[in-house]
């Protein structure tokens, strides 16, 4: 399945959950592209001046990682994708790369948040590092101003694309995180079995 939903929209902590519930790998791009940075890897070094302004890294770049990636072992009985498809495109190359390996996406979860609660959310938003609190580079307001336009750009006409296939569930994104995680589960058909006295 693919988490599609703004920069902001919590689609990282919801896929660790969901993909957990779900026994699957989550396999986040924006993640992938991080541990290249700072690995100062060749792949770290081309996306990094994308990623510092906001902007997308190249469909050719990110698309070769996740084929790569999907062809891993762990991801043959399934996969979340979180943070890719951002594009049109990537979404056609992602269909046809999954039919050649005779597979196809089940389900599409999109995360709504509006623009206003994202800016809150992202301008607040520390990582700890090294046991320090730390801000992403891109979260800082100028970047997250730009990232925002680029999801609308680019990325939200994928909730259409997704629609028009039949696999596209939308749930309201704001709330406590097991709230979310609740209605997410609830729009997949999976058993939330976790809350506190379920069997
Ligand atoms: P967020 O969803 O909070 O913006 P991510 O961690 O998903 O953050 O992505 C951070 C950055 O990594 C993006 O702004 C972009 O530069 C790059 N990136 C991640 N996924 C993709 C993708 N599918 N296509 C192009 N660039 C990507």
């Amino acid at each position: 399945m693919v988490l599609l939903g703004p920069p902001g929209a919590g689609k990282g902590t919801q896929a660790q959950i969901i993909a957990g519930k779900l026994g699957v790998p989550a396999i986040s791009t924006g993640d992938i592209f991080r541990a290249n940075v700072s690995g100062q890897t060749e792949l770290g070094q081309q996306a990094k001046t994308y990623m510092d302004a906001g902007d997308l890294v190249p469909d050719e770049i990110t698309v070769a990682m996740v084929k790569d990636r999907l062809a891993e072992p762990d991801a043959k009985g399934g996969f979340l994708l979180d943070g890719f498809p951002r594009t049109i495109a990537q979404a056609e190359q992602l269909r046809s790369s999954l039919s050649e390996l005779g597979q196809a996406l089940d389900r599409v979860l999109e995360l709504v948040v509006d623009e206003e609660e994202l800016v809150r959310r992202l301008s607040g938003r520390r990582m700890l590092v090294d046991g320090q609190m730390v801000q992403r580079d891109d979260d800082k307001p100028e970047t997250v101003r730009r990232r925002l336009h680029v999801y609308q750009e680019q990325t939200a006409p994928l909730s259409g694309f997704y629609e028009g296939e039949g696999l596209l569930a939308r749930i309201d994104a704001i709330g406590e995180v097991e709230e979310v995680t609740a209605r997410a589960l609830r729009a997949l058909g999976v058993a939330d079995d976790e809350r506190p006295g379920a069997d």
